[in-house]
């Protein structure tokens, strides 16, 4: 008889609990609405205007009436283009409470990326801003899509663009009463196309309720977060790190969240001051910032007790770095993915924490399994042996919009998840992540992760920035080099770069070629673009 290979199949410490899955995602998140009435929960951090917990459910009650009232049904979708905002947070929640479905589009994205994401989403209505006015109205003129605006001075002159105090002036009496099952879509975020194109993600009530529940419900929260806390929303919104493990857990623990519109290293010290910030989700990018900024001295940052950090690898050395400044705060990460939300986070975090290690990327969350599997025969992995990470659980999403074959690619049979990154769980339930799968470079058959030899490049006082990508190579297949961009006023070379990582690593992994560049592509959410660089390469656009 044949044995089945052996399962090893991780959880969190952590015991599951009971999560309320049944609600709507607007009933849980202000289920303890009571509590927590007169409480700030939106602080506009470039306005200082701040909305408390009873405000901000009185207008989102209000924003569904009026959705009602202009004819947004169930089960349609809005697509929000805005800034970070308080409007954003406002319409996402009043459209989740009129059981409509929230699509949320970088802002930056030009006009024609915009019209697909509505095309492909259905979209009913865009709001926006007048920023981005014309962008809307270059598709949606030819359209029967409805667009909005928020801003308080724009006076819509028989343009057909309607103003957003329609709907926050409607009567919340008539927000109508909606039956939303679990499984009913709330949010279509996308991916942030660091592989390829972004993809559609569909959502559901039960996917985000378990989500926030698994991060900040039960009597010892992975992510310990109370009424007292001012949450720093400085990510984008439309991403779901800032949509989901800040404004969404922000609120349904009783917090404060400061939102800011956009990240300015010297302003986000300010406002970390001025609003005593407790909690900080940050991006490595940020993360880099402040360490190679030299101004946290000038601050009073002392109020910031927890940083936490995700999106892409971040190494050792960096959180070693970060902790020197901010000696006050504990330091961990999460790590995440549109499909499927937190997959882990730092035990550092928790109400109970325990002791963790530099360069983890935490413990995988409870009410959740996760795997390790071998790439090349599927088999799960034990302890310490790196693989495919997979996650398996009621928050894993429905499926990528329009797209069953990549859906079917993604979640196998099972209900495992593939996450396409590869990473293993030390013998303390940590996770380690080494890269993407597709990032790997393959260097005469050894494998090289770019986000090792990136950590060691952004440790080098000259050195502000670095991404590794592989260039093809006839005697390697894949060589790994480096696009470095110089600290101020520093002259380091091409040869010191080289010998400086060659001094640290073994022979394959030594990096072939360093071009200097101005800056580094990063996606808003903190990825480096390595596909851009790899272009810049194939192209012949480096010298
Ligand atoms: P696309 O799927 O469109 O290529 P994406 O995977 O970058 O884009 P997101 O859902 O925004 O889109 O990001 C999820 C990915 O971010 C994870 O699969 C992982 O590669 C990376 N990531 C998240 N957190 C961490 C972390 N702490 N350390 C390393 N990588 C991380
Ligand atoms: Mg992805």
């Amino acid at each position: 008889m044949e044995l089945s290979p052996q399962e090893f199949i991780f959880r969190s410490p952590l015991p599951d609990i009971p999560i309320p899955t049944h609600l709507p995602l607007y009933s849980y998140c202000f289920q303890k609405l009571s509590q927590f009435h007169d409480r700030p929960c939106l602080i506009d951090g470039d306005t200082s205007e701040t909305l408390t917990y009873a405000d901000v459910d009185l207008s989102a009650r209000r924003i569904s009436a009026g959705l009602h009232k202009i004819g947004i049904c169930q089960g349609d979708v809005i697509m929000l283009v805005l800034r970070n905002c308080p409007q954003f947070a406002l319409a996402f929640l009043g459209a989740t409470h009129r059981g409509a479905v929230v699509t949320t589009a970088n802002p930056f994205y030009t006009p024609a990326e915009l019209a697909k994401q509505a095309m492909a989403t259905k979209t009913r209505l865009v709001i926006t801003q007048s920023a981005y006015l014309e962008k809307i109205k270059s598709f949606a003129d030819d359209s029967d899509v409805m667009v909005m605006c928020i801003d308080d001075d724009y006076s819509s002159e028989n343009d057909g663009v309607l103003h957003f105090s329609t709907l926050t002036n409607a009567d919340e009496r008539e927000a109508p009463a909606v039956k939303i099952n679990p499984d009913d879509l709330v949010a279509l975020p996308f991916s942030s196309g660091t592989s390829g194109l972004p993809k559609g993600v569909m959502l559901s009530h039960e996917n985000l309720v378990t989500t926030i529940s698994q991060l900040v419900d039960g009597e010892n929260p992975h992510q310990y977060t109370h009424s007292e806390d001012v949450l720093l929303c400085v990510l984008p919104m439309f991403h779901i790190y800032a949509l989901n493990s800040i404004l969404l857990c922000g609120i349904r623990s009783g917090a404060a969240v400061l939102i800011v519109q956009k990240f300015e290293i010297t302003t986000l010290f300010e406002l970390i001051e001025k609003y005593k910030v407790t909690v900080a989700s940050f991006v490595p990018p940020i993360v880099l910032a402040l360490v190679k900024s030299g101004e946290t001295h000038r601050y009073d940052l002392s109020s910031i007790r927890a940083v936490v950090t995700g999106a892409a690898p971040l190494g050792g050395e960096l959180q070693e770095a970060v902790k020197a400044r901010l000696p006050h705060a504990t330091f961990g990460q999460g790590y995440g993915m549109t499909e499927a939300g937190p997959l882990a986070i730092s035990m550092a975090f928790a109400k109970e924490p325990s002791k963790i290690k530099p360069g983890a990327c935490g413990t995988v969350v409870r009410n959740a399994e996760m795997k390790i599997v071998d790439t090349e025969t599927g088999d799960s992995l034990p302890r310490n042996k790196s693989g495919e990470i997979c996650i398996r659980g009621a928050k894993v999403m429905k499926g990528y919009l329009n797209d069953p074959e990549a859906t079917e690619r993604t979640i196998d049979r099972e209900g495992w998840l593939h996450t396409g990154d590869i990473g293993f769980i030390d013998d303390d339930n940590e996770l380690f992540i080494v890269d993407r799968l597709k990032e790997l470079i393959k260097y005469k058959g050894f494998q090289v992760a770019p986000a090792e030899l990136e950590a060691l490049l952004i440790a080098h006082p000259n050195i502000s920035d670095a991404a590794v990508v592989g260039m093809k190579d006839e005697a390697a297949g894949e060589i790994p080099v480096a696009f470095v961009v110089r600290s101020n006023g520093s002259e380091i070379t091409e040869d010191e770069i080289k010998t400086y990582i060659s001094q640290q690593v073994v022979f394959y992994k030594r990096i072939g070629r360093v071009f200097f560049t101005d800056s580094i592509p990063k996606a808003p959410s903190g990825k480096i673009l390595r596909k851009v660089l790899t272009a810049r390469l194939n192209e012949g656009l480096v010298v």
